[in-house]
């Protein structure tokens, strides 16, 4: 088993009602390896940094199990930034600085101790980006997840739908499912991107849970109710390394199974919450994580006697 995780590495500025940070690591490809290193001893990643990027945070990363063979390093050049900004619901966000930077020519490199993969997670990234790894593996893997934004839908919505038709399981948000689609209703709107080529689809409604997709099943998942959200920057992306991670670690990816993977999502994302940042999720224990899961199980479980 070998799983492949492709994505931004990055710096993010991040204001919430909580507090602002300075830039500090962030990117879709670190929330993912981190949160599917709970599950995998290894962690494929295929990325790019500029010379301003911490090598305290690539060693971060390699002491999660994290394979940085495929990271590039431009030394002269910058780092992906984003800047965003929390509304006080902290449901919504607005995007302050989109800098590409190292991002806007990445051609990535999938080293050939990374051609076994049999799970591939494509996180947030240029969609053309994410189609030319599927291409540059010999091997079509076992499964292939993808996560988008409305950044591309806005700015490269040709490739995303080609990439979008190579793909087994999309992970999106309401908003970028109902941009997607143009339905306001999401059953429809996730016929309809199904229909552009993912059989399985994940609608992530934030603190409203995740809703799961097949063409004939539809599963729902809580998000833990908290008292307090300190910052949900790379939420949706701790979930679906939690997701990928714990299909990859149990080799199954029935429907069924896929349930269990978004409770483990829905319990990664629930840590990732709870600081700013990585820095809820760069140290926590098994015993931590399962008894967040068992929460989660408690949370939907009752008994009900019908007639
Ligand atoms: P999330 O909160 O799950 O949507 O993910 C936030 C992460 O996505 C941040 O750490 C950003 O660095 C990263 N990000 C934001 N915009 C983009 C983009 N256009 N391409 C790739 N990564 C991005």
């Amino acid at each position: 088993m070998s799983l492949v995780v492709v994505g931004s590495v990055a710096f993010d500025a991040i204001e919430t009602p909580f507090g602002k940070t300075d830039k500090i690591i962030g990117g879709a490809a670190t929330y993912i390896s981190l949160a599917s290193s709970y599950f995998n001893n290894k962690v494929n990643l295929v990325a790019v940094v500029g010379g301003d990027f911490p090598k305290s945070d690539i060693k971060m990363l390699q002491g999660h199990g994290v394979n940085t063979a495929g990271l590039q390093i431009k030394e002269n050049e910058k780092s992906f930034f984003w800047s965003g900004k929390y509304h006080n619901d902290m449901n919504s966000r607005d995007t302050l600085v989109t800098e590409l930077n190292v991002l806007g020519t990445f051609d990535p490199i999938v080293p050939d101790e990374y051609q076994d993969c049999e799970y591939l997670m494509l996180g947030n990234l240029a969609p053309s980006v994410q189609s030319t790894v599927i291409k540059r593996l010999k091997k079509r893997p076992k499964l292939i997840v993808m996560d988008t934004m409305n950044f591309w839908m806005d700015v490269a919505m040709k490739d995303l739908e080609h990439t979008l038709s190579l793909v087994d399981v999309l992970s999106i948000n309401d908003e970028e499912a109902r941009q997607l689609s143009k339905e306001y209703s999401l059953v429809k709107a996730a016929k309809k991107i199904m229909a552009m080529g993912p059989k399985v689809l994940i609608i992530k409604k934030g603190e409203h849970g995740a809703l799961l997709f097949n063409k004939d099943q539809v599963f729902f998942a809580p998000a833990l109710p908290l008292e307090e959200v300190f910052d949900p920057t790379g939420a949706g992306d701790t979930f679906a390394g939690g997701f990928i991670g714990y299909l990859a670690s149990t080799k199954d990816i029935s429907f069924d199974n896929m349930k269990r993977g978004i409770i483990y999502g829905s319990a990664m994302a629930s840590f990732c919450v709870e600081k700013f940042g990585v820095e809820r999720i760069v140290d926590l224990s098994t015993a931590e994580l399962e008894s967040r899961v068992q929460q989660f199980v408690d949370l939907v479980q009752f008994e009900i006697r019908i007639g």
